[in-house]
């Protein structure tokens, strides 16, 4: 290994790299395919919001400038929808971003988070990378083990991180579940109540987790535009929670995270309520259509509230690569522990199809 990267601290050589879903570019490469669908990041089908295109070519002549770093009018956009105070809001260049900068805020060496095995691949990867340590607890049914997640807290744990629903699992924790473990969880703790998939719940499952906020000063809830709201590509998401624990991340964060097309197209999605419902009953019908199909095939899947279900294939890996070969991109979920599995997203019915009747010959070719 050459010098300079020996120096680098033993925690960070031992990270292994976040694996994304495979690119369509990547595919069409490899295969000289044109069509190819791709299930793969729980990406929506529906795309973005027509509001949001429009504002991104409105900001287009704007370019040469930088972005308001501080967001002011996303931020304005969603205090108004969310009824939450500025100075309790991040943005973040994706979710992502916001998680880590929690990391890079709340822990360090001689720390340790606690999340959930099966819980998204990105907790353990920001913990690790800022030296602390990460304490995986076992899950319960592919879900959180609210119970022993708490019972796993160690006088140095900072941080708490909650997937809800979970990717990949899709396992969902009610509202009166999350809220009990919070009024347990001590106050020295963060709780990250990761909620990229929250707007997928249908209406008799929501909760009103801002509203903890003024209860709970450990509590920040993370939501991201890159899933229902269809804006993946731009990068753009954001935390909520005490004004204390927003302005020390804020210190940490890049002045311009997030970009000048993101910054307004975010803030237009945010007024397009009538799009998410779209967004919603595709999802529910989609789900309904992979669940009958892997019914059929008799293959065993973990119910989802999310915009993706995963399936136990058997031969994962094999599946996988049938499907590639037949243009279509899912996710191989062995990095979650779980090497029988395959996630798939929810794509528009005539994907879903296209995708059913490719796994059905996938699995007789891996047989
Ligand atoms: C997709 C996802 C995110 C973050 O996505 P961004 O594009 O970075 O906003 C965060 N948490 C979970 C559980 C996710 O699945």
């Amino acid at each position: 290994m050459i010098d300079s990267c020996e120096q680098v601290p033993a925690h960070l050589r031992a990270l292994a790299p976040y694996q994304p879903g495979k690119p369509i570019s990547e595919l069409q490469r490899e295969l000289g395919l044109s069509a190819i669908i791709k299930l793969a990041s729980n990406e929506n089908p529906l795309g973005p919001s027509p509001m949001a295109l429009q504002a991104i070519s409105q900001a287009l002549p704007e370019l040469a400038l930088y972005p308001d770093g501080s967001g002011h009018e996303l931020k304005q956009a969603l205090s108004a929808h969310y009824q939450i105070p500025q100075p309790q809001i991040v943005l973040g260049n994706g979710s992502n971003d916001v998680l880590e900068l929690v990391a890079r805020t709340f822990l360090g060496p001689g720390t340790s988070a606690v999340y959930a095995q099966h819980a998204f691949a990105v907790y353990p990867l920001v913990t690790q990378a800022v030296g602390a340590e990460g304490i995986e607890v076992p899950a319960k049914d592919f879900g959180h083990d609210l119970e022993a997640m708490m019972a796993a807290l160690r006088p140095d744990t900072r941080v708490l991180f909650l997937a809800n629903p979970n990717n990949p699992t899709g396992t969902f924790l009610s509202g009166a579940t999350v809220q009990a473990a919070l009024q347990r969880i001590p106050s020295r703790v963060l709780v990250v109540l990761d909620e990229a998939y929250t707007e997928y719940l249908l209406p008799q499952q929501r909760y009103p987790a801002m509203s903890w906020l003024q209860q709970h000063s450990n509590l920040l809830i993370s939501r991201t535009f890159s899933k229902a709201y269809g804006l993946a590509g731009l990068r753009v998401g954001f935390g909520v929670a005490h004004p204390e624990v927003i302005d020390l991340i804020n210190r940490v964060r890049q002045p311009f995270n997030v970009n000048a097309l993101a910054l307004a197209a975010a803030a237009a999605a945010l007024q397009d309520q009538a799009f998410l419902e779209r967004v919603r009953a595709l999802n529910q019908a989609g789900l309904m259509q992979l669940e009958e199909g892997f019914k059929r095939l008799s293959l065993p899947y973990i119910p989802s509230v999310g915009n993706f279900l995963t399936v136990r294939v058997g031969e994962a890996a094999r599946v996988y690569q049938a499907l590639l070969a037949q243009g279509i991109i899912v996710r191989p979920v062995a990095a979650y522990q779980m090497p029988e599995y395959l996630r798939v997203s929810v794509g528009t019915a005539a994907q879903n199809h296209l995708f059913l009747q490719a796994l059905e010959r996938a699995l007789h070719a891996a047989t």
